[in-house]
């Protein structure tokens, strides 16, 4: 896996593999034909914890078609969503849902179109159980607040700092629609990378 792997890390354009391997959220990369090239860490840990292993690894690992992974109608639409991200180059974000019969789940499914316009990265990031714990609307602010007093959350993903671990940028989805006064825009690793760095 690792040889395979190193031969498809060097078709990645515009990302360093380390900011990727290093973001706690499950990040894949996908060809222009939607075939998985690579995937981190947090991809295999995130089906692990759902259950998905080890069919995931399996099913969906160096070489699988991610469109297999949708059923029906959606799957056409999705296949032109994507082929209409490579064409114009501009990244798209899409909310979903993807509840489990105990708890109810959003994620924040980040696009960005490779530059070479050979396939799309994807970053899927689940919000914070603050965020979307229906009975506590408010997220706990110390764990974001910065010593200069500010949150930072991207300008672009809209993921947020974390104070003590700031590695870990969490999607709050609270903060998404609403933001809090104290708010400082700036921008995480992962975006850097493609918005700034190759630029
Ligand atoms: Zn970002």
């Amino acid at each position: 896996m690792g040889q395979q792997l190193n031969q498809y890390i060097n078709e990645i354009h515009d990302f360093d593999r380390s900011i990727l391997s290093n973001d706690k959220h499950s990040i894949y990369v996908v060809d222009e034909n939607f075939r998985i090239i690579y995937h981190n860490l947090a991809y295999l840990k995130f089906a692990e914890e759902n259950g998905g292993e080890p069919t995931i690894s399996k099913k969906y690992s160096y070489g699988a078609n991610v469109l297999d992974a949708i059923s029906g109608d959606l799957k056409a639409i999705y296949k032109d969503k994507l082929l209409k991200i490579i064409s114009l180059g501009k990244g798209d974000k899409l909310i979903y849902e993807c509840s489990s019969n105990k708890v109810y789940r959003l994620f924040m499914q980040k696009i960005y179109p490779l530059r070479n316009k050979k396939g799309l990265l994807f970053l899927n990031a689940l919000a914070v159980e603050e965020g979307i714990n229906k009975n506590s609307t408010n997220p706990i602010i110390e764990n974001y607040l910065q010593q200069n007093g500010f949150i930072n959350q991207c300008s672009n993903c809209r993921r947020t700092q974390r104070k003590n671990e700031s590695e870990i940028w969490d999607w709050v989805g609270n903060w998404v629609e609403k933001q809090p006064k104290n708010m400082s825009h700036t921008i995480c690793p992962i975006c850097f990378e493609y918005y700034w760095k190759n630029n």
